[in-house]
């Protein structure tokens, strides 16, 4: 009688992945295996991952029913590995971003009536599942975005939160060529948003604190700069005619305030900078001269392909600090000290 042998199936490669175990943790370099799509999903093999405050929302189990362990990042660079069942439209080897919107349901009222940005059951990678702090991700395709050829997994990623919201933002604001918009903040957000503006062909005047980024708003584009510490910038546009549009990227909801009396008539304040504090605005405020407050976020994988495609056709390009996924917690720390300039961006 043969004897029996045991067959071991091959090992599978594991991946390095850095999660959060718990809310409030640190990073973990972990070792896991390495994912298999499922049906509508594919697997990619993340190049590059943005580090965004949002972040912040996973590290600290600040989202209503987020499950841990997770592994955060939702400005995702890579190319398409594996494709699961059921996919046509997305081939291997394909260069892919996923940002902040991670899969709509198709069935809410809102994605019956074709508006997706703001499906009711949204997904989002990094807290519905696991986003791109690793080195396989699993994303469904309703995620992607065609990457193209011009731009490097490193400056496509912030592209697809931080790029992606000021952008669509801005062209949705209703400022046309010519106008004057004020981009507030010269931050993650502000830095793109004063270049967006400007290859829009915005007359574009960037409001910071201190006359240190003078220099570089001008060289991203901005034709005025605003030092808010020395000047009342409200003023300041309302000499300048009044702002069409204020983009109001820094989060801190008393610049914001200060800022409404320097829009012009029919002027908006479009809020992308995320705070929890109330901004401060009396009716008369509004009333006169028809002003409104506008808050926006993000946008679908289809506006985040509009952005990386104008960004290739434009040059608008972000300013990155890159560091190796194992140097995760160092990279949040950086990103949450306020002082990178300007977005972080992890690499695999
Ligand atoms: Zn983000
Ligand atoms: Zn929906």
């Amino acid at each position: 009688m043969a004897t029996m042998r045991v067959v071991t199936a091959p090992k599978v490669a594991p991946m390095k992945v850095a999660e959060i175990s718990k809310p409030g943790a640190a990073f973990q370099i972990v070792e896991r295996e390495i994912p298999e799509p499922g049906p509508g999903h594919v697997r990619i093999k993340v190049q590059a991952c943005g580090v965004c405050h949002s972040d912040v929302l996973t590290k600290e189990g600040l989202w209503p029913g987020i499950q841990f362990p997770r592994v955060p990042g939702h400005e995702v660079a890579g190319l398409i590995d594996e494709v699961g069942p059921g996919v046509s439209a997305w081939n291997k080897d394909q260069r892919v971003g996923v940002g902040w919107h991670g899969g709509q349901d198709g069935t809410c009222r809102e994605c019956r009536r074709g508006d997706f940005r703001n499906c009711r059951n949204l997904k989002i990678p990094g807290i519905s599942y696991d986003g791109g702090y690793q080195e396989y991700m699993v994303a469904p395709v309703e995620a992607l975005a065609a990457i193209p050829e011009a731009l490097s997994d490193t400056d496509a990623a912030p592209l697809l939160c931080a790029g992606i919201t000021t952008y669509n933002s801005l062209r949705h604001s209703g400022a046309l060529p010519g106008d004057l918009v004020a981009v507030q903040g010269i931050g993650g957000l502000g830095h793109l948003g004063i270049q967006f503006a400007q290859k829009f062909g915005y007359k574009v005047a960037a409001i910071g604190r201190g006359s240190e980024k003078a220099a570089l708003a001008k060289r991203l584009g901005a034709s005025v700069y605003i030092d808010s510490t020395s000047t009342n910038a409200a003023d300041a546009l309302q000499k300048l005619g009044g702002a069409q549009v204020i983009l109001a990227t820094a989060p801190s909801s008393k610049a914001m305030s200060e800022l409404i009396d320097g829009l012009g008539p029919n002027g908006k304040l479009m809020v992308i900078g995320a705070t929890f504090d109330p901004i401060e605005v009396t009716p008369i405020q509004l009333i006169s001269g028809s002003r409104s407050i506008q808050g926006w976020s993000t946008g679908t994988p289809a506006d985040s392909e509009d952005t990386l495609r104008f960004s290739e056709l434009t040059g608008v390009r972000p300013m990155i600090e890159t560091y190796p996924l194992e140097r995760a917690e160092e990279a949040y720390a950086r990103m949450m000290s306020g002082k990178a300039q300007f977005r972080v961006v992890l690499t695999m």
